[in-house]
């Protein structure tokens, strides 16, 4: 795999990835404000999987084959293996799936059962992305998550005896109450399973959702920025210690391993999004992105009535195409090819973002090489401070 830098769109893949979006869920996790269904029988499940289908056989596709396909929520772990096997064979009837792309679903390690695994992987899952949060119970049980540490650690071992050889696991940090030791110790229990990929996420309090209702009351404390940032440097630090490679700000990985689902979208290439509330992007060639609406039986009753689903759409500015490859790119610890940028946009990015640059590196937050930038340590701790540099300047 290589960890070359990028400027979006390059070292393109010909193809287009594919996302679907399964919006349902045995219950809702305190801090969640997805678009999500909860209670929906198993007959409605797979009524919504109709409508995904239906709405497939409509979508206009960018040429080239499905480099990867990501099954997302949600809880898709919830889908019958046999629908989401349908949909397989419904994309691969539009577009060819090579035996290599990348087959992601993501698993709520309370729904899945060995026979269910085994079912989704002889239905072309070829990767798992498991929500696992943290390795203490009472966390999991105020995030209002439905499984326990000893179902997740059951989940992996299914998972192995399914053959599945490529695993990601999820963990969160900044945790209302959590201590440095309990986030070591999470750590240390994810990695003892031995995960392909590891995603590390710092909590976000949405507004709207059950946590920050109890944050805004004061029944529940986060931790403060300095803790935080110990639990941000703490993940920094022991992943690599144990083989894994950080080539994202969230994600970790063995070499070899890493998303590419995600990495078409930090590198802008197209992708399709199928299912309620998903976008898509044509790539950078038309530079056009579009959404479907949020609201789950909507999405069905249109879907399956043959409407088209989707409810917004931009054209891109050649200005917000190069703010995006910046920022997307530097998301990636191999940074932003200087030369591949000034290729792709006619001009180098020093022009494109006059007086950026020069002040980021002086608060060192981004170093800069003769042919990359890439965030430095600190700016990839407070990483959204640069993005916006980025996102906010105007091309000359
Ligand atoms: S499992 Fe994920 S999508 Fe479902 S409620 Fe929890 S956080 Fe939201």
């Amino acid at each position: 795999m290589s960890a070359a830098p990028v400027a979006g769109a390059q070292g393109q893949p010909a193809g287009f990835a594919v996302y679907v979006h399964v919006p349902f869920c045995g219950r809702r996790c305190t801090y969640c404000d997805f678009p999500i269904v909860v209670g929906m029988d198993a007959a409605d499940r797979s009524r919504y999987m109709d409508a995904v289908v239906a709405e497939w056989a409509r979508e206009d596709l960018p040429p080239g084959p499905i480099t990867s396909v990501y099954f997302g929520g949600g809880t898709p772990s919830l889908a019958d293996p046999r629908d989401v096997g349908r949909v397989l064979e419904a994309l691969a009837a539009r577009a060819a799936i090579p035996a290599a792309a990348e087959v992601t679903l993501e698993a709520n390690p309370g729904t899945v059962t060995a026979s269910r695994l085994a079912d989704y992987r002889q239905a072309g899952i070829n990767r798992v992305s498991l929500g696992v949060q943290a390795a203490q119970s009472h966390h999991l049980q105020r995030l209002h998550r439905e499984h326990d540490v000893a179902a997740a650690h059951r989940a992996v071992r299914q998972l192995r005896r399914a053959r599945f050889d490529n695993i990601s696991v999820d963990a969160i940090y900044g945790l209302p109450d959590q201590t440095l030791a309990e986030w070591r110790e999470t750590i240390q229990c994810l990695t003892s399973w031995e995960p392909e990929h590891v995603s590390l996420y710092a909590l976000q309090v949405e507004e709207g959702t059950p946590l920050a209702r109890s944050v805004g009351r004061g029944t529940l404390a986060l931790p403060g920025e300095d803790a935080v940032g110990d639990m941000a440097d703490l993940a920094e630090t022991a992943l690599p210690a144990m083989g894994y490679r950080r080539y994202e700000l969230s994600n970790f990985s063995r070499p070899g391993r890493e998303s590419q689902h995600n990495r078409a979208y930090w590198r802008h290439h197209p992708y399709i999004g199928v299912g309620a509330g998903a976008h898509s992007f044509s790539g950078p060639a038309g530079a056009r992105r579009w959404w479907n609406g949020r609201h789950v039986r909507a999405y069905m009753r249109d879907t399956l009535a043959g409407r088209d689903p989707t409810a917004g759409e931009e054209q891109l500015s050649t200005a917000q195409l190069a703010g995006e490859a910046v920022w997307l790119g530097l998301r990636e610890t191999a940074g932003v090819s200087l030369p591949a940028f000034a290729e792709r946009f006619g001009i180098s990015l020093e022009e494109a973002f006059p007086g950026v640059l020069g002040p980021l590196e002086a608060a060192h937050l981004l170093r800069r090489t003769p042919d990359t930038i890439h965030l430095t340590r600190r700016g990839m701790a407070v990483g959204n401070q640069v993005f916006t540099r980025f996102l906010t300047a105007t091309l000359p």
